[in-house]
């Protein structure tokens, strides 16, 4: 029985969905399903930012790793995104210290502060073409609650050694193109990927290196055998030492419990045609990317190709995204409209893993299965670099030197609720928005 057999994963069909990033992207590297039983270092379970990551890293150290996608490289969240390259985790740098104060704290800090970088200097050194830009990214605040976060933010990395700036006024609306916020801070470290050109590079890198990725093939199971792991795909198994679970909001029953620690949420993306270049020349005229602090956060960008990209502004746990398109246009046309008219050509949607403390999750919970989960909507620069930390793992770094902690799985309560969950979480986000 082929893989192909199972065509759906958290009920998508397993075809790249239609974006402008699919509809853009750089080719990735040819791939095929498992076509026989096969031995490696390590097997790697999905081929989002986190999973390819990491088998680079574990290629780079000579280990022989098996990668599988149920789809295709990039098919999850990695190619679905805003790509927007954001520095730091979900949660603020104080609050993550008072979470786990000590040394694990500012370590976690440290963890997404550094993360873009592990970004940059990947797309470097193996000359990945996503458009990338690093330009920094612009956090502008919406209501009064913002401006507070907004300085409270500003100050934290500063106080961290970040040269963030405070930006008011007059200067903050030349460089977003509009006057709808009146503060706002900037990050230097962020910027912005052609996501599904990133994870299609990334791919081709790690085939460079020796890796092997099957595609499409969704592992069926993975057991014990001795001291090794064996991943089923159809009639075929790979046998490994080390399983490493990279699966993003898209896990299902692989690992019992794992499915149930996170809720998987899904956003939307909208894209205009190609701006006019009078409208270019206003909106985010020196290439800085934004995402501004309201509840529901909407992001915005320009895409390689000179389109108004935007994100955000509402969420389900269900496959329906055509509930929040007409809020996305909305809130184009409120940040941009005056400029000129936008005529919109594309929307697509993905799951994100969202856990109940807003932090990312590593778990270990037999010897050698390796998970990671809960990007939490910071994805790209958190999930390049825990494929990164995992890998160093399993190349033998201590537990407890691990920047991200190793964890139990945990349950989010009431999880079969989580469809109505996200709804109420939406509708009052959207009231907080409102009210200021
Ligand atoms: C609409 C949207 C906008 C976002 N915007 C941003 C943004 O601007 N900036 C940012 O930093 N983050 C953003 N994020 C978050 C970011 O995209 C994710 O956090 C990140 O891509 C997660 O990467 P991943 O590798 O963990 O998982 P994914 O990219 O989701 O990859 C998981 C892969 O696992 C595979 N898989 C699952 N089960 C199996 C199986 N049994 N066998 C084989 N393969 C399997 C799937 O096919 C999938 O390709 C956004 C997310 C979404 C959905």
């Amino acid at each position: 029985m082929s893989s192909r057999h199972h065509a759906a994963l958290l009920g998508e069909p397993l075809e790249m969905p239609s974006s402008l990033w699919s509809a853009t992207a750089i080719d990735g590297p040819t791939l095929k399903s498992l076509d026989r039983s096969e031995t490696a270092d390590v097997i790697i379970v999905g081929a989002g930012f986190t999973g390819l990551c990491a088998a680079i890293r574990l290629a780079e150290a000579g280990l022989t790793c098996i990668v599988f996608d149920a789809a295709e490289p990039g098919w999850g969240a990695s190619g679905r995104n805003n790509g927007q390259v954001i520095a730091g985790l979900k949660q603020d740098p104080d609050v993550i210290e008072r979470i786990y104060p000590g040394e694990q704290g500012r370590k976690l800090v440290q963890f997404g502060s550094e993360a873009p970088a592990q970004v940059w200097n990947l797309i470097k050194q193996y000359k990945i073409n996503c458009a990338a830009n690093q330009h920094g990214w612009i956090q502008p605040a919406y209501t009064g609650v913002g401006f507070a976060a907004v300085r409270s933010r500003y100050e934290a990395w500063r106080g961290r050694g970040v040269d963030t700036r405070l930006l008011e006024g007059f200067g903050l609306h030349q460089l977003l193109g509009t006057t709808k916020y009146s503060l706002g801070w900037f990050d230097p470290r962020g910027g912005s990927v052609q996501p599904l050109s990133y994870a299609r590079g990334l791919a081709k890198v790690a085939v460079d290196l020796g890796v092997r990725i099957f595609a499409p093939s969704k592992v069926e199971a993975l057991t014990k055998k001795g001291n090794s792991w064996v991943a089923s795909c159809g009639q075929f198994r790979v046998q490994a030492r080390h399983v490493l679970v990279a699966t993003g909001a898209y896990a299902e029953k692989l690992v019992p419990k794992l499915r149930t620690s996170f809720v998987p949420v899904r956003t939307a993306q909208v894209a205009t045609r190609p701006l006019a270049d009078s409208m270019r020349k206003v909106i985010l005229p020196q290439g800085h990317v934004a995402s501004d602090t309201r509840q529901l956060l909407t992001s915005f960008r320009l895409s390689p190709d000179g389109r108004l990209v935007m994100g955000g502004s509402g969420a389900t746990a269900g496959l329906d995204h055509s509930a929040i398109v007409p809020y996305l246009h909305k809130a184009g046309q409120e940040l941009f409209g005056h400029i000129g008219r936008l005529e919109w050509d594309f929307h697509w949607s993905g799951f994100f893993a969202v856990t109940t403390d807003h932090l990312p999750h590593v778990h270990e919970p037999e010897p050698n299965l390796h998970i990671s989960v809960g990007c939490n909507g910071r994805g790209i620069a958190v999930s390049t670099s825990l494929g990164i930390q995992l890998a160093n793992r399993i190349l033998g770094m201590a537990a407890t030197e691990l920047s991200v902690p190793v964890s139990s799985i945990g349950t989010v309560n009431f999880h079969m609720f989580r469809g109505l969950g996200v709804k109420a979480a939406t509708l009052y986000k959207r009231l907080q928005d409102r009210v200021g």
